[in-house]
């Protein structure tokens, strides 16, 4: 016999720890919580330099997208968090909301005057708050980095220099400007979803963790989501969801999982060999990206995170939670523009005190600088597109980046700015030879197209609205099947200027209440 719960919710990740806590915190119902990676127990998870070290582990999906057309044809590693806390333990723990603009366009209910209590909701704000921008006792610690690295200074020196605003907090509703990076940390240690949401609860009766379990598809009965189907290493078996099941897989699994179970766009499952059985055109359309594109210079002093491996950096953690393994790597932000005459930003400039190369994981040929130029506001639409009926084959994921010209002039236009500050009086004196682009690398087009990488920021492929094309309505319902939610980082109509873990975090804030109003 299946077992039953009132809720299923697939996905252990930013959304899903946050949907097991607020709707177990009703003793009357009953939770299912779905993850098929394995629990956050891992050291590298706890500290938060080391992110990169769980990259091609098992706590990592270890994704790749299609050949990238307009990117010398390279398939780009996606890294994927596949454990509790899903990509809030292996992210880069910057808590970056995005602005005020982006929200107000996500249609009645999401606004950024009626989301601001969600992400406050879940702040626990420690340290400067200035304006009162945070909230001060949700379950998620935002703090400053214990012992960020001293040349950050010089890169906000070198933004004012370029004309560029200090902010009083990043997370201001307009985000024109330069601000540290508050981090989602607790006294220097990676503070995830799992550490604020799951764990303290982890001993409520009414709430069952299905660890390394993985989602296979919805089960529909007519018409109605009324259960999951997962694999774990007893073989296959089923749980039956009485009222809702949710889906908080991310941005490719939602959609995929979708797709498995018949609901999507017919065409595409045809050529997969999955029988149609809701059509519904957008599911795993609509994807969009951070892409990415580095500068980094050597650095003549020996004090950047190159440093971080040295034993005494591991005694400095372990003994009293400070040091370079403290840094989260992209320390500081900036918001800036392709063109003056726009009204928001639509470039970010992150900057990093070490030579930040293949995502972290080559060792850099002595110490350096790293300013990422991302580009916030794509005008490229990409897709995730299940290949076949087996649960366990990769979707595709064509991201198309680069695909509309404007994106490739405004990145290179980006990068062009972050070669300027270093060149800079503020960065100048703190840097020597540039690493990359190399002396050969003249032509900057060329460059973006050869290196550009994700910020690992995918959305936006169930994507929510008020028309009928959508694949959530606004109360994040599955268009043509009852019972089935999805609430992730899937569901933002656009990508925000800002990073996506906040969001994440404040769509599930939002969508628990959703879902208890509509009992
Ligand atoms: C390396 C990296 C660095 C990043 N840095 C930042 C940053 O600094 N700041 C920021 O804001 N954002 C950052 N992000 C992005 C941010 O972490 C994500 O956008 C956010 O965590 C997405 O939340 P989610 O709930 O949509 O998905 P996730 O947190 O990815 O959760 C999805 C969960 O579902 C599980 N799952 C998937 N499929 C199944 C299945 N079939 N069955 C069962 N379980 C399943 C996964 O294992 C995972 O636990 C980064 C991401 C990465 C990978």
């Amino acid at each position: 016999m299946a077992q039953q719960f009132d809720y299923v919710i697939v996905g252990a990740g930013s959304a899903g720890c946050i949907l097991a806590n607020r709707l177990s915190a009703d003793a009357s119902v009953t939770v299912a919580l779905i993850e098929a990676g394995p629990r956050d127990r891992k050291l590298e998870i706890k500290i938060p330099a080391a992110f990169p070290k769980l990259f091609h582990t098992p706590f990592d999906w270890d994704l790749y997208t299609v050949p990238q057309k307009e990117l010398d044809a390279r398939e780009l590693y996606w890294p994927r968090g596949k454990t509790w806390g899903g990509s809030s333990s292996l992210n880069a723990q910057m808590w970056v909301r995005g602005a005020q603009a982006d929200y107000d366009a996500w249609g009645p209910g999401w606004t950024y005057a009626e989301v601001l209590p969600y992400f406050r909701r879940a702040e626990r704000r420690i340290g400067s708050n200035a304006e009162s921008t945070y909230g001060t006792d949700g379950p998620l610690f935002i703090e400053e980095l214990r012992s960020p690295n001293p040349l950050r200074s010089h890169f906000f020196e070198a933004c004012a220099e370029a004309g560029f605003r200090r902010l009083p907090e990043l997370n201001v509703p307009s985000i024109d400007g330069y601000a540290p990076t508050p981090v989602t940390q607790h006294r220097g240690r990676r503070w995830s979803t799992a550490d604020g949401y799951l764990r303290p609860i982890l001993k409520r009766p009414n709430l069952t963790v299905l660890s390394e379990a993985r989602a296979r598809r919805v089960l529909l009965t007519e018409g109605r989501a009324t259960g999951v189907e997962y694999s774990d290493s007893s073989g296959v078996a089923q749980v039956i969801a009485r009222r809702e099941v949710i889906l908080s897989a991310g941005a490719v699994h939602s959609p995929h999982l979708l797709q498995l179970s018949g609901i999507g766009n017919p065409d595409m499952l045809k050529l997969a060999g999955i029988e149609t059985i809701v059509a519904s055109a957008e599911v795993g359309a609509n994807l969009q990206d951070h892409l990415s594109a580095v500068v980094i210079y050597h650095c003549p002093e020996p004090i950047t995170l190159v440093a971080a491996e040295k034993p005494a950096e591991l005694v400095k953690f372990l003994t009293r939670r400070r040091g370079m393994l403290t840094s989260n790597v992209g320390e500081g932000v900036a918001f800036a523009r392709s063109d003056a005459s726009l009204r928001t930003p639509d470039l970010e400039f992150i900057f990093a005190p070490v030579p930040f190369i293949d995502h972290g994981q080559t060792d850099p040929p002595g110490h350096g600088l790293t300013i990422g130029a991302i580009l916030l506001q794509p005008d490229s639409r990409g897709t995730v597109s299940a290949v076949s009926a087996d649960p366990t084959q990769a979707p595709h994921i064509e991201p198309n980046y680069l695909s509309e010209p404007s994106d490739l002039e405004r990145l290179v236009n980006g990068v062009e700015q972050c070669q300027s500050l270093f060149g800079s009086a503020a960065l100048s004196p703190h840097v020597s030879a540039p690493m990359q682009p190399g002396p050969n690398e003249t032509d900057m087009t060329a460059y973006v197209r050869a290196r550009s990488e994700t910020l690992y920021h995918p959305t936006s492929t169930c994507r929510m609205g008020s028309d009928a094309e959508s694949v959530v309505d606004l109360d994040l319902r599955v268009r043509g099947v009852d019972g089935l939610r999805v609430a992730d980082a899937s569901v933002m109509p656009r990508i925000i200027r800002g990073h996506t873990h906040a969001p994440a975090v404040m769509i599930a804030e939002k969508a628990a209440d959703l879902i208890r109003s509509a009992r």
